[in-house]
Order: C-alpha cells, then structure tokens, then sequence
C-alpha cells in the first residue's frame, strides 16, 4: 500500500470547474496518474504544489482497485523558481517533461529528469542543455545519428553534410541534393553533442553558445524517427524566433 509517493509532475491537465489531473514521475521511475479535486480553486492549499515540474511530496486516497488515485494532500519539495522566473527555462522543462511523459520508456528515467532540471535552474546557457536532452532522448529511442564518418562511404574525412534520410554525417565526395550541408563548427558541435552525456554538462557550457539552429539539427531526427508529436515544442519555436528578431 503506498499513500505517499515523491515524484515530479510531468503533466498538469485542467479537469471540470476546479479540478486537474496530473501525471507524476515517481522517484522508483514508475508514472502515476492522480486526480485532483479542487485544487483550482483559489482557497486550494495543495495548488501552489500541482504545477508542472514541481517536485512535490503526494499524499493519496489510496484505492488499491483504482488505476486513478486521488490527491489528499500535496506539499513543495522543490517549485524550481528560477526555471520558473525565466521563459525560456520555463518552456525548456516543460519541453523536458513532456518529451519524458510521452516517450514511455522502460527505464527509470526520474534521476535523468530530476538532474536535467537541477542543471536548468542554474544554467547560464539553457540552449545547451537543452541540445544535450535531445541528443540524449535520440540516443534512449535509438535514433542517434552516425558521426564516426560518411555515413554513406565510411570516409573520416571531408565531413560536410548530415543527411536525416540516411541518419547521419555525409562527405564531400557523397554528397546529394538534400543533404544539409553545416559548417564545420556545427558539425563538430553536433558530434560531440551525439557522445556526450548529462555529466558533461560543465564542458558544454564552456563552449560557443548554441544556436536554435543546433537544437533543430538534433531534434529534426527525433521528429522524424521518434514517432511522437510533441506540443511544447511550438511555443519553444516561437521563443526561438523572439530571441532571434531581439
Ligand atoms: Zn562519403
């Protein structure tokens, strides 16, 4: 019997006048789903706890016949106010939860999560992480793209294009209408992006800053091999290009 579980909220859904529905990622990797009454009401003491990635303590109503628990009491272990203060930061862990929510994956992916938004609330360059995430989430649905060479020749040198159709870097000798020829610091970005893990973080961050252009590169596989639409990414777009026209 569990009457409290410690989890991240991956998905906060409005349900009738006062009411959500939440989607929890448990600490154990397992994901919950819970109902929860009134908690749109502005006398609600659980709302300020019910909001996307929050990292809260749940209390449930424990029904061991439901597939639906429902939310006693819900108290703040951490509201990730930094990521909170900051639109871009907010959009990105958003994009983060969701990404995780929808992919469904086997693993116990809580610690990943968890640790993405530890970083983010600190970053200096959200962009990166955010590229990293990609590149890992590509990796965890086994879609990475092939960077040890022309993904076409095996050639190592002359790399000057990624083709998406043939799921990785092309040479100058292979080279084909719609491919898309990059330079050679993105390339090289790309790459190291494609090996790196969250514990290389710091290096990262002490690179160029990334562009949305290298963010698209990544997830452009990821839109066209993972299978899954994802809604938070529009409204990152649409961050991207304010940025861009700033
Ligand atoms: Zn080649």
């Amino acid at each position: 019997m569990q009457e409290e579980v410690c989890g991240i909220l991956v998905d906060v859904r409005e349900y009738r006048e006062h009411d959500a529905l939440l989607k929890v990622l448990c600490e154990d990797g397992s994901l919950m789903s819970l109902s929860a009454r009134g908690v749109r009401k502005v006398t609600s003491k659980n709302a300020p706890a019910v909001q996307l990635f929050t990292l809260a303590r749940l209390q449930l109503n424990y029904q061991e016949t439901s597939s639906m628990q429902s939310l006693r009491r819900a108290e703040i272990i951490n509201s990730y106010r930094k990521i909170r203060e900051d639109l871009m930061k907010q959009s990105i862990a958003a994009y983060f939860c969701e990404c995780i929510h929808k992919s469904g994956f086997e693993d116990n992916v809580y610690g990943l999560l968890k640790q993405s938004l530890d970083i983010l609330q600190d970053a200096e360059h959200p962009l990166q992480l955010l590229c990293l995430f990609q590149a890992i989430m590509n990796r965890m649905h086994g879609i990475e793209p092939y960077v040890d060479g022309c993904v076409r020749c095996q050639n190592m040198q002359d790399i000057q294009a990624v083709s998406r159709r043939d799921g990785g870097f092309v040479c100058k000798h292979c080279l084909r209408s719609g491919d898309h020829i990059i330079s050679r610091n993105d390339l090289k970005t790309f790459r190291l992006l494609c090996k790196a893990e969250l514990k290389h973080y710091e290096l990262l961050e002490r690179l160029e800053p990334f562009t949305s252009e290298n963010f698209e590169e990544l997830y452009g596989f990821f839109e066209d091999y993972g299978g899954i639409g994802l809604k938070s990414i529009r409204f990152l777009r649409t961050l991207f290009a304010m940025e861009e026209s700033s």
